[in-house]
Formats: C-alpha cells, structure tokens, sequence
C-alpha cells in the first residue's frame, strides 16, 4: 500500500493517520513550512521544524498546537517512524521522511536547489534523502528555469541600488515578506545605505534573528518614517504593499521585484516594474533533477506547480512517474513564497 495518497485534505499517509500540509483543517499535520500555502490554521496538532515554531506562531497565532521536531530526529506515530530534513527553502523548512514497513517516503515541501554549488544562506541547505518515493515540488519545473548564481543577482541588486542611491532615487524591492526578503537582507552590502522594511518583514526578521540567523540592522518604514530617511534607503516590502499610503507618499523612486518568475519577460513588462530580479527560493530545472536523482528514489511523484514536462522527463530517465494534483500549484500570487 502506499504511504502517502492524496486526500481532499491533503496529502495523507493512512498507516500514520496525518496528513502533510493539509489544506483543510485536520486533527494531525505535519507542516513542511510556514508559507501559507502548506500552513493552514485550525489543525488540533501540528508537527513541524523546531526552527519553523517562531513563523508559525507568527502566521497562525501564538496559541497554535504545535510539537517541535529538531532536523534529524525520529518519533514514532502509530509504528510510522517520522523525521524532518533540511529543505534549504526558507527558516524552519523540512522535508518530511517517512518509514514504514520497510519502505522509505519522502516529500519535500518547497526546497532550493540549483545546478550550482551554492544553498540558500539564512537556513540550513537541502539534504537529500535517500528513499524509495519522492513527492517532489514542481513549482519551476520547466527547463527554461534556470538561475544565474544568487551571488551574481545579488550584485545586480546591489548595483540598481547604488545607482537610484547616486541619483537621489529610493530603491523598493519588492519581495515575498517570509524567506525571499531575509534572504536578500543577508545578501546585500549594508553600507550602500539604510535598510528600512516594512511591518510583515519586520515580524518574520524578528524570528530569523531569534533562530541565531545573522541579518543587518534594518528600520521599520511607516507613515511616521521621514521621507528624507527613505531618500538613500532600500525598502524591502511585500509586493501587495505597493498602495499603502506610505508608498504613495515616497519621493522619487524605482521599484523592482526579486523572485524567481522574473526569469519570464513578460512577468516583469506585466507587473510594470523599473526592473525584476531573478532570485528563488525554490529549486531550478537543473536544481529539481539533481535533488531528485541524489534521492535515489525509483518513484516520483510531481506536485505543486508544472508537472506534465517534468513526469515526461523522470519516465524518459526510466523511473516510474506520476502527480498529485493539489489546489495549489505555480502563478499564485500572495505570500507563497517564491
Ligand atoms: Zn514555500
Ligand atoms: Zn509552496
């Protein structure tokens, strides 16, 4: 029998009775992650990350029923051995192992994997798992998906933002407030300028520096904020942010967006930016087939995002393929994370 099917909950292992980052409220989840398409409130019991505790707490509310799984550590649910691996995605992020009956399942969640030597820096990177089934996530699992070193992009940030600086232009990059925004924080040159974020940042900063991860000192932009502060500045803050009434009352300045969808002309000509900046959290083309052959895993299950070239790919590589449809999957827009 298999150890995980797909349910309208979710995705659920029976031998366990639990379900993986259900979409419906259920008595037991295990949560992968704490962006809200894999955390869901009003579970009875959630299992996750002890690094995914703080977010969680933050997104679903402090008095969330949650039991925290350190990385590498095993508990036994009703003979079903369960363990939680780095997904290198963002804070917290694991990829769940399951072992019964002798066979070894793994889903993933979302992870971050490249064709280059390089993870993600403000969480642990992804460790493959050796196992019998990989559910794999497929958000960019097209070949076009292909990401230029992150040091590379990051200097290209650094660069649009230095020029707005010199020219008198604030510089708002816009960025999934829960993991991308961290992440280009830690990556950028603080000494160009001030860093101001904007409140749902500053929240998740919060927990990031309280799970020991190194960010820069940032301020937090409102209304209050002297405009002649944001002058030199980079704001780091959420795309849906872009009609507060701080925004409107910036001086002059230049926008751009930092995710992975800015790879496609059209996502960055649709989204009327200045300029789009091509840095996932998720794993590329190249970073999807190599996670998926260190598995070892003979079968494969594609979800949650483009899966039909990607199941033609692993069947061509003679593995046994096939998807688990969920409601949730690529082009969503909010914070999913991207
Ligand atoms: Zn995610
Ligand atoms: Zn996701």
């Amino acid at each position: 029998m298999d150890l995980v099917s797909l349910r309208p909950e979710g995705l659920y292992c029976a031998a366990g009775d639990f379900f993986i980052d259900p979409w419906r409220a259920v008595d037991r989840a295990v949560i992968t992650h704490a962006h809200a398409d894999h955390a869901r409130g009003g579970h009875r019991h959630v299992l996750a990350s002890q690094d995914s505790e703080a977010v969680l707490r933050v997104r679903l509310g402090a008095s969330l029923p949650f039991q925290g799984l350190a990385y590498g550590d095993r508990i036994d649910h009703h003979g079903v051995r369960i363990s939680l691996h780095p997904a290198g995605h963002v804070l917290g992020s694991a990829q769940v192992r399951l072992e019964h009956a002798g066979q070894v399942w793994v889903a993933s969640g979302d992870y971050f994997a490249s064709g280059h030597d390089e993870s993600n820096p403000t969480c642990p990177a992804f460790e493959p798992v050796r196992c019998h089934c990989f559910i794999t996530e497929s958000t960019f699992g097209l070949p076009l998906y292909r990401w230029a070193p992150q040091a590379e992009v990051l200097a290209q940030i650094g660069d649009w933002w230095r020029d707005n600086a010199a020219t008198g232009h604030a510089s708002v990059l816009l960025a999934y407030s829960f993991g991308k925004a961290q992440r280009l924080l830690a990556g950028l040159d603080a000494d160009i300028g001030p860093m101001l974020v904007h409140g749902s940042v500053a929240a998740i900063n919060e927990a990031y520096l309280a799970s020991g991860v190194d960010l820069p000192e940032t301020a937090l932009l409102d209304s209050s904020t002297d405009p002649r502060a944001v002058a030199r500045a980079l704001v780091v803050t959420p795309p849906n942010t872009l009609a507060s009434p701080w925004a409107r009352a910036l001086g002059p300045h230049r926008v751009a967006f930092a995710s992975g969808w800015m790879q496609l002309r059209q996502a960055r000509r649709r989204q009327g930016m200045d300029r789009g900046f091509a840095l996932s959290d998720h794993a590329d083309w190249p970073g999807l087939q190599r996670a998926i052959g260190a598995t070892g895993a003979q079968r494969v299950i594609v979800t949650h995002g483009e899966e039909a070239v990607m199941v033609r790919w692993l069947r061509a590589q003679g593995l046994r393929a096939e998807t688990f449809r969920t409601p949730f999957g690529d082009g969503e827009v909010g914070e999913a994370g991207d």
